[in-house]
């Protein structure tokens, strides 16, 4: 086995949304920056959980957005998405606006955003797996790409791994809620061969997943099942809504579940009578996961009073969406025009000096979090993160 040391001064865990903000902007500012992603590509929870639309840009307006809330990366990444898919405008979701993309197409922004950095090094397949520190100071992290181990030495760290592997494996305080009372998780398969689609089918569906778990067919979860309409029109995306594993992420009882539905839908809706599953996520996705235990901890009270902070770094609009596991989704919208600030120290810790996260998880609580993980906000988030990385 090869063992090799690398310094950088910013050293990025995971290559989600955030981390590819967060690696592209230490880059910009003249760090030497190296990435390093458990998975084969860019993009994280927001390609595995095939999701369709980026939430958390625009303000809450009832117009149509001109621009985004959040400048930098997130607009850039916009406009790259339109030039891709000039058709796929901002659309409105109930009280706010999301912007449709392609799976396909936001890997490919992502790659050529980062690939243009030449102070930015990616190691995908590659996973962290250690920390070493002294007094409160990270001074190494080992990594590990199939036979090959790294130790990064790195100047300054940001965990931007979704679970917070950093911070857990650095000693930093975090918390994890009970795992009965987490947002529920995400699996996502998508079908084709559907016919006379109509945009009832968003209502169809789990109307008629509800009925059945009523009825006891279909585990009651499964009620909670979305149907989002595909590019092509005889396509079509479900979204199964699965209480959270903490240890074991159960992609096994995912799978499960996914043919249950769609053997269930194509018996009993017309139009999914031949259609026929074509793409399965290849994970669970959670919503929820250990949270810093930071300078600061967001609240839903800041969100829905639209506070706003002296180190105010990201804005967000995006109302607090939570999934819970018995009520399902609701939403707590702020007033129409408003928006709340994240300060800086929701992603730093008094624990560890040279430590930053971005992305799903901050210092917020289990409310808040329900509006700030979506993946516009951690665009921005994880920008920052690598801004202030990069001049730590
Ligand atoms: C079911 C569901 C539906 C959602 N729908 C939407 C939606 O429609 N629109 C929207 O805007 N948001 C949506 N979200 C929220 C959004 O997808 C995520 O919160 C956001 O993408 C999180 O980004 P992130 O970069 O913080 O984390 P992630 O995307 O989770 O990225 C973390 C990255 O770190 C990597 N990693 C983890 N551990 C290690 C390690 N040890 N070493 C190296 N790499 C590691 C992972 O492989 C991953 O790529 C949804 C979330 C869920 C769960």
């Amino acid at each position: 086995m090869n063992y090799e040391k690398i310094d950088c001064d910013v050293l990025v865990v995971g290559g989600g949304i955030a981390g590819m903000a967060a690696s592209i902007k230490a880059a910009r500012e003249g760090a030497s920056t190296v990435l390093i992603e458990k998975n084969s590509f860019p993009g994280g929870a927001a390609i595995t959980g095939l999701h369709r639309f980026i939430c958390g840009l625009y303000p809450n307006k009832p117009d149509m957005p001109n621009n985004t809330l959040n400048k930098g990366i997130a607009s850039e990444i916009c406009l790259m998405l339109k030039k891709l898919a000039p058709k796929k405008i901002p659309m409105r979701m109930g009280k706010v606006y999301v912007l449709p993309f392609a799976t396909a197409d936001l890997v490919s922004v992502l790659r050529s955003l980062s690939e243009k950095e030449e102070k930015l090094k990616i190691y995908y397949n590659t996973s962290a797996f250690s920390v070493k520190k002294e007094i409160n100071t990270i001074v190494s992290v080992t990594v590990q790409n199939f036979n090959n181990k790294f130790d990064m030495i790195p100047r300054t760290v940001v965990d931007c791994s979704g679970d917070g592997v950093i911070i857990q494996k650095s000693g930093a305080r975090y918390k994890v809620i009970s795992p009965d009372k987490q947002q529920l998780s995400g699996y996502t398969f998508r079908v084709k061969g559907l016919e006379d689609v109509t945009d009832i089918l968003a209502v169809k569906v789990p109307y008629c997943l509800s009925k059945a778990a009523e009825q006891k067919k279909i585990p009651f979860y499964l009620k909670y099942t979305t149907f989002v309409s595909g590019d092509d029109e005889d396509e079509g995306y479900c979204k199964l809504n699965i209480p959270p594993a903490l240890t074991t992420k159960m992609e096994k009882q995912a799978k499960k579940d996914a043919l249950l539905v769609h053997n269930y839908l194509s018996r009993v809706l017309p139009v999914f009578k031949k259609s026929y599953i074509v793409e399965m996520s290849p994970e669970v996705v959670d919503r929820e996961g250990p949270l810093l235990f930071g300078e600061y901890t967001l609240t839903a009270d800041d969100i829905i009073n639209a506070k706003k902070f002296p180190d105010g770094i990201v804005k967000n609009a995006w109302p607090i969406e939570l999934w819970d596991q018995q009520k399902g989704v609701t939403y707590k919208y702020l007033e129409p025009g408003e928006n709340y600030e994240i300060p800086l120290r929701c992603l730093v810790t008094k624990d560890i000096k040279n430590l930053f996260c971005a992305g799903r998880c901050i210092s917020v609580t289990h409310e808040a979090l329900g509006s700030t993980r979506v993946m516009g906000t951690c665009i921005s988030l994880g920008e920052r993160a690598g801004y202030e990385a990069a001049h730590c």
